[in-house]
């Protein structure tokens, strides 16, 4: 509990420090705390510590830390509960049952099977589209490697934004993107940089009303993200430390 404490205090300062630097107010930046793989208790803890945004990865683990946390704190807790990784469409009723946002929507196939469950349960969920910046074959989201000079990539981004506008269950917040692995930090800036620039361009082509939010930054790269303008950024390690153990 110390040691979160200790940790947390640390991630707030270099936020704090980042956001400065970009001339940003940190209240504009949201900790989501990436609690993947720690128990409940472990969550109880942050949450005593003032932490109330908490990302998850997996289905199964949500649905089980989800009423847990709600026992312990109730309905008005304000906790929120974010869902960070990609889905199998299997799955996504159970996200749809418990996540309050979804950073991952990384295929039409997710969408449509969250907006049917989110329909049954009268609810809605805040969506990010994940983006594909750096063109790493490993990584999921929508192919935007060449957004700024590649027609079809536009195309297929114009077309996820209008399907998306026809699910009022999956109200569109913003783009999520991840920076690609052990890569040099001019090459992350840029990663963020124009994952930032498609945001703005997005914006302006689908006249949205508003700004489109940013999720992006780790524990190893969030300051790099704040410069570059991202509105949540997703820490695990700097603040729980390496992964738990029992993590398969
Ligand atoms: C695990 C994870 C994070 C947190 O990574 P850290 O390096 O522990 O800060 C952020 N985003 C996603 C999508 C993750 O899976």
């Amino acid at each position: 509990m110390k040691e979160l404490a200790k940790r947390y205090t640390a991630v707030h300062q270099r936020i704090q420090q980042a956001a400065e630097a970009a001339g940003r107010d940190p209240a504009d930046i949201t900790l989501v705390a990436v609690t993947k793989t720690w128990p409940a208790e472990v969550i109880a803890a942050a949450y005593d510590l003032g932490m109330r945004h908490f990302g998850e990865n997996r289905a199964e683990e949500l649905a089980e830390k989800h009423p847990f946390l709600e026992n312990q704190f109730g309905i008005n807790s304000g906790i929120v509960w974010h869902f960070i990784g990609t889905v199998q469409s299997r799955k996504a009723a159970t996200v749809a049952d418990y996540a309050d946002v979804f950073h991952a929507v990384d295929r039409f196939k997710i969408a449509n099977r969250l907006q049917q469950q989110l329909a049954k349960n009268g609810r809605s969920l805040p969506i990010f589209i994940e983006v594909n910046i750096s063109g790493e074959g490993s990584k999921a989201g929508f192919d935007c490697n060449q957004w700024e000079t590649d027609a079809t990539q536009q195309t297929a981004l114009r077309k996820v934004v209008q399907s998306l506008q026809t699910m009022p269950t999956l109200p569109l917040h913003g783009l999520m993107t991840m920076a690609p692995w052990g890569a040099p930090e001019p090459e992350i800036r840029t990663v963020f940089e124009r994952t930032r620039q498609l945001a703005t361009w997005l914006q302006e082509e689908m006249r949205l009303k508003r700004p489109l939010a940013l999720s992006m930054g780790m524990t190893d790269d969030f300051e790099l993200a704040i410069a570059a303008g991202a509105t949540h950024i997703r820490v695990g390690r700097a603040l729980f430390g390496d992964r738990h153990p029992s993590f398969k």
